[in-house]
């Protein structure tokens, strides 16, 4: 085997090596990564074993703030479209993965994503990747379409009209956005070349690209409940091409994770019907319940006509 080969392969060893020795017990490799690992030539030594492992049931659960959500188990099921590979690299149960490993696995993770140039029209047209934005451990997570201009200027999602309702939202639970965890299926606004403003949905190819990385977030904080905003989210976590109309308000599950669909924030924006607003209200209701969030009297009766 050439010189190069070996000099990469002890590079990826020294790699793994000093993840592990820093406490990190898995990592996540994506399909394509694997199948270039396993058309690569045959080493004339050993490569040192890998064992294939469940990606999302063992990350450990620490969940904020307690105070304000009680624990509670999450339902099993699912198996999610383009889920990613997680190589072990040695063996304990991750129950014992401390929350420094667990940071240092979602700063490696952080620093592959603002990286990227996967999609190299959105790499070149960008202004900020947009990672995510929250508490790695938190027990509610969000989940939308991508980064609008307002996400793209400032690396945060969620920041602009549709993002101050869901803020809005959020709080009218009694929670905070430092208390979730926000996301988006594409990290990177779409391009709209030749236009000076508007935005548009992710292509497939996109989406496929990109999602290995929201797969990596989830895996990591492992949240009890995921809100899914609009029909992108749904289809990029689910694989469901149903209308939001249909599946809106009913449970769905994500490898586990009880996931609750609703309606975009920016579909509220354009449709002011009280209805409309209660309906997503209603879902949120719901997510409360599930979390086991006490809910006031005045909470359950927002949006409903006086
Ligand atoms: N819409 C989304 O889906 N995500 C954002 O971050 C902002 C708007």
């Amino acid at each position: 085997m050439s010189d190069a080969y070996n000099e990469l392969l002890d590079a990826a060893i020294q790699q793994l090596q000093d993840l592990k020795a820093q406490g990190v017990r898995f990592v996540p490799v994506s399909s394509e990564v694997l199948s270039a690992l396993n058309s690569a030539p045959r080493p004339t030594r050993p490569l040192p074993q890998a064992q294939p492992t469940p990606a999302a049931a063992e990350v450990p659960k620490r969940v904020a703030p307690a105070s304000v959500i009680p624990p509670k188990p999450a339902e099993t099921e699912a198996a999610p479209l383009m889920t990613p590979t997680v190589v072990e690299t040695s063996s304990p149960a991750i129950s014992s993965v401390t929350p420094e490993a667990k940071a240092a696995a979602f700063a490696e993770l952080r620093q592959r994503v603002m990286a990227c140039v996967k999609c190299e029209h959105l790499a070149s047209s960008r202004q900020n990747v947009v990672f995510g934005v929250g508490n790695i451990d938190a027990q509610l997570m969000f989940v939308g379409e991508a980064p609008g201009a307002d996400e793209d200027a400032q690396g945060e999602p969620f920041v602009g009209k549709a993002g101050q309702l869901l803020t809005k939202i959020i709080q009218t639970m009694g929670l905070q956005r430092s208390d979730v965890y926000i996301a988006n299926i594409l990290k990177c606004r779409p391009d709209t070349p030749g236009e000076s403003a508007g935005n548009r949905k992710p292509t497939p190819e996109e989406m496929q690209t990109c999602i290995p990385f929201l797969h990596e977030q989830i895996d990591l904080i492992r949240p009890q409940v995921l809100v899914a905003l609009g029909a992108t989210a749904v289809e990029g976590l689910l694989g469901k091409t149903i209308g939001i109309t249909k599946l809106r308000g009913n449970w769905q599950t994500y490898r586990g994770i009880p996931l609750m669909p609703t309606y975009h924030p920016a579909y509220l924006l354009r449709n002011q019907a009280l209805s409309e607003k209660r309906r997503v209200w209603e879902d949120m209701l719901q997510v409360m319940e599930k979390l086991g969030m006490a809910i006031s009297e005045k909470q359950r009766n927002f949006f409903l006509k006086g």
